[in-house]
């Protein structure tokens, strides 16, 4: 479904990420790891078409997206929920779910259905985002992303600043996307937890994968090795 080779993505003259290559099969879950300043948000970005790519390609479903506007992205079906939800805040969360679909693929995903994965955001359709909790700003980002109605969901750590509780809820949901056939590459610094998640875990250090392998096949270890490059 998706391949990378050998992308590299620059800001100014510095290389934040350094020839990744990367091939996702359709149905798959990768969890994306390393440590801050690693490169994982730039290569989401970059996969998502919200930042260019220097040199390499990105093939999704065969269709080269290399320098592929982002919203052309969307049409095909990769939606990318960013690190800090960027909703509209004086939007109500019925409104933010709309915009997710102004762009969009063909399928099944509306408000209703949302609304169902997310039976916590019912009562609070007509809500500012701005008033939300943690938790109910992460539901509806990703909401909004499903209403695109994504054949790839990337997530950037949706866990970050939410209680445990909080958490365990909104990865309640995302097992539920998982467990019906949405490919998604998830970044999440809670290592027990993205490597539970997700079949593979490929780790990122200074800009470059240093360990891609599948998650029943690794271990702690050798995935903390990987982290702070002690292999
Ligand atoms: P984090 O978990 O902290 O978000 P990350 O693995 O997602 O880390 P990136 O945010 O992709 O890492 O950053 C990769 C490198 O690029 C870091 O060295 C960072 O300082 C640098 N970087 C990120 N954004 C910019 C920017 N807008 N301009 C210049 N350098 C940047």
């Amino acid at each position: 479904m998706l391949l990378a080779k050998a992308l590299d993505v620059r800001y100014g003259q510095f290389r934040a990420v350094r020839e990744v290559s990367l091939e996702m099969k359709q149905g798959e879950t990768i969890a994306l790891i390393g440590a801050n300043g690693a490169g994982k948000s730039t290569l989401l970005r970059a996969i998502a078409g919200a930042l260019p790519i220097h040199s390499g390609a990105l093939l999704f479903k065969q269709d080269d997206i290399t320098h592929a506007p982002s919203c052309d992205r969307v049409k095909q079906g990769l939606s990318l929920v960013p690190e800090g939800r960027r909703l509209f805040t004086d939007m109500t969360i019925e409104e933010n779910l709309l915009l997710g679909q102004t762009i969009h693929r063909p399928g099944e995903w509306d408000l209703e259905r949302v609304f169902e994965t997310f039976p916590n955001l019912v009562k609070r359709r007509y809500a500012k985002a701005g008033s939300l909790s943690g938790g109910e700003q992460q539901a509806t980002a990703i909401g909004r992303s499903l209403m695109s109605n994504p054949e790839l969901l990337i997530l950037d750590e949706v866990s970050l600043g939410l209680s445990p509780l909080v958490v365990d809820q909104v990865y309640a949901s995302i097992e539920k996307l998982r467990d019906t056939g949405t490919t998604i590459i998830l970044v999440e610094q809670a290592l027990d937890r993205a490597i539970s998640f997700a079949k593979r875990a490929v780790c990122m250090l200074e800009g470059r994968i240093v360990l891609d392998k599948l998650t029943v096949d690794t271990d702690r270890h050798e995935i903390t090795q990987a982290y702070f490059g002690l292999q």
